[in-house]
């Protein structure tokens, strides 16, 4: 179930940014990256809370379900690939 797969390296990533981001905490001069880290674990906790819902792989634009592989390329993507050609956006 890819659902279940997504979540499971979701988390992990969760946690692996999470510990960059205290590490990265002490340091002067990265608030560059402190923000990306930051936005990127912002964008995991949508895409775990959209994963337990029914909405999760369903295209924003024209209601049709996300592929698979599309979902494990970009877990965080809102729009079927058709969609996002035509819509020129990434996710
Ligand atoms: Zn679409």
């Amino acid at each position: 179930m890819i659902v279940e797969k997504l979540k499971v390296s979701l988390i992990a990533k969760q946690n692996e940014l999470s510990k960059r981001l205290a590490d990265i905490e002490n340091d002067e001069g990265v608030d560059e990256i402190h923000q990306q880290t930051l936005q990127e674990l912002q964008r995991i906790k949508q895409t775990l809370a959209m994963l337990q819902t029914e909405q999760y792989g369903i295209c924003i634009e024209c209601g049709k379900l996300i592929s698979n592989e599309r979902l494990e390329a970009l877990p965080y993507s809102k729009h079927c690939f058709v969609c996002s050609e035509n819509l020129e956006i990434k996710y």
